[in-house]
């Protein structure tokens, strides 16, 4: 059956490409997928015009499209185990972390319903005048062009389909190229939940040739983005001759600051899960140590000590703890990040290399690597390498913490571990990132909004900002009974 979806049909790319989808942790060849041109495009982001323009979805009551939303939570949670096993064959993530992901997705799908339908948060204003209605409604944006990546596919993609859907939107949605299989069984379960044909639409395929013209499209009103710092900006500029409104959830480098009155056990534990969870392949992953002196040498000799333990493995080892990089250029990416790292004083802890286990030769594996004694100059601290590599920094108290953690193009997420409540808090409130965790890292919930400062991006996934980024406020005002002003008279 052909993978592209638009105006609710499955549909062959036009110019006929096809693109083989890889198993990062072996190279087996999962399938082959077509692969969208601009053609494609053009045609996906037609049918969402007019499914938008003439269609049903957009005047379908906020009650209903919450119980749509709500309907394929349910239906998720049925395929659970499908849906883990085609996210973990794209990205070869663990199996159990899929599923996770798995849970998170309907939570965020019934988070999403239950907000919708409570309301939308149109609401009466009250003018003092009684001769005047006058009330904001939140209508939806229009045609939505939402384009995510290949680390979590389907969650990055769930942050964006259920408020758009949620709030009444049409759209098409370009996944990565390299982790496509789940975004074609989403589009499954939404025709099967009841979603109206041209309310969502797919096309599969590179950046630059099938996505870079839903981002320019004079028919497209708000692009949604998730991804690398230089892809945004270029989402950004793309965007910009048709003023469409932009959400960009970009990368971040993220400061994780240890206290030496931190719980040492539960620090070095978080610290690990920080950065080598999906091998550092996180936006939110905790790959700056910053660490108070005094406890520096121990937190090392420990976090290195257990990150040399630390078992690499394919989706379905149940011994492996970590996996593979998602590509053979991500890896040499990462390689080349180290290297700089060293030749620019970095002190090299452990890991540096590729896995010697000859049953990982076929897949792209990197060690847990720790770079210690670094400083924020280098490109391995300044730049988001999104592998598994933490950068070691040291500070002498609250004040250089603070800076040092600020000292980043990036503000997406941080944390401080202390048990100073005072100290924890103050360092919370001045760490520049859209969440900061205390004695913790990685949680977050449906409820809560997500997203960055700085060049980490601007707009909010998740909470009520995360539907409202897809929602126009609108302002009625109805004069109950006009008579002549005589303004000019
Ligand atoms: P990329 O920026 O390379 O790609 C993201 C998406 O954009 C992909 O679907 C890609 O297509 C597409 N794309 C690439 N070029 C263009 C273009 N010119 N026009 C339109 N679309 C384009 O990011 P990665 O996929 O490498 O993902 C990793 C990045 O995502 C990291 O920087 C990470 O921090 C960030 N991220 C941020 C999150 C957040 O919440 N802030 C969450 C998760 C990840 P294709 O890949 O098919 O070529």
């Amino acid at each position: 059956m052909p993978e592209l979806f638009i105006g609710g049909a499955w549909t062959a790319a036009a110019e006929g490409g096809t693109r083989e989808i890889r198993c990062p942790a072996d190279g087996t060849l999962v399938a082959t997928v077509d692969e969208a041109g601009p053609r494609d495009a053009a045609a996906a982001v037609a049918a969402a015009r007019e499914a938008f323009d003439t269609g049903p979805w957009p005047r379908t009551p906020a009650a209903e499209r919450g119980a749509l939303l709500l309907r394929v939570a349910d239906l998720l949670q049925r395929d659970k185990a499908d849906f883990a096993r085609a996210e973990s064959l794209d990205t070869g993530k663990r199996l159990v972390e899929s599923e996770y992901d798995m849970d998170d997705i309907a939570n965020c799908f019934r988070y999403f319903g239950n907000l919708v339908a409570a309301g939308g948060g149109n609401r009466i204003v009250d003018t003092g005048d009684p001769g005047v209605d006058s009330r904001v409604v939140h209508e939806p944006v229009g045609v939505c062009t939402l384009i995510t990546p290949w680390n979590y596919p389907l969650l990055q993609t769930a942050w964006k389909v259920a408020p758009a859907l949620g709030a009444g939107n049409t759209f098409v949605l370009k996944p990565s190229e390299l982790t496509p299989h789940t975004a074609v069984m989403l589009m499954r379960l939404l025709t099967e939940a009841g979603l109206p044909a041209g309310a969502a639409n797919l096309v599969l395929g590179a950046g630059a040739v099938a996505g870079a013209p839903l981002t320019e499209d004079p028919r497209v009103d708000l692009v949604s983005f998730t991804g690398g710092l230089a892809t945004g900006r270029r989402i950004m500029a793309a965007a910009a001759p048709t003023v469409k409104k932009v959400a960009l959830e970009l990368g971040g480098k993220n400061p994780n600051i240890v206290f030496a009155d931190a719980d040492f056990d539960a620090a070095v534990d978080y610290a690990l899960t920080a950065v080598f969870l999906h091998s550092g392949q996180v936006c939110s992953a905790g790959a700056r140590l910053l660490v108070q002196d005094e406890l520096h040498d121990a937190f090392v000799a420990q976090i290195v000590e257990q990150a040399q333990a630390i078992v690499l493995g394919g989706p379905f080892d149940e011994n492996a703890r970590s996996g593979p990089l998602i590509s053979a250029a991500h890896r040499d990416k990462i390689e080349a990040y180290v290297a700089a790292g060293l030749a620019e004083g970095a002190v090299l802890r452990c890991g540096g290399a590729r896995p010697e286990n000859p049953e990982l030769q076929d897949g792209f594996y990197y060690l847990p690597t720790v770079l210690d004694e670094c400083d924020t100059q280098m490109s391995v601290v300044r730049d988001e390498s999104f592998g598994p590599v933490l950068t070691v920094e040291r500070f002498r108290d609250e004040r250089e913490a603070v800076a040092l953690a600020n000292d980043t193009v990036y503000g997406l997420s941080g944390a401080v571990w202390t048990k100073d409540t005072g100290k924890a808090h103050r360092v919370a409130c001045r760490v520049r990132a859209g969440t900061v965790w205390i004695n913790d890292f990685h949680p977050y919930v449906p409820q809560a909004e997500w997203g960055g400062m700085k060049q980490s991006g601007f707009g909010r996934e998740l909470g009520p900002a995360g539907l409202a980024e897809y929602q126009e406020a609108k302002h009625v005002w109805h004069n109950l009974s006009p008579t002549p002003q005589r303004w000019f008279a």
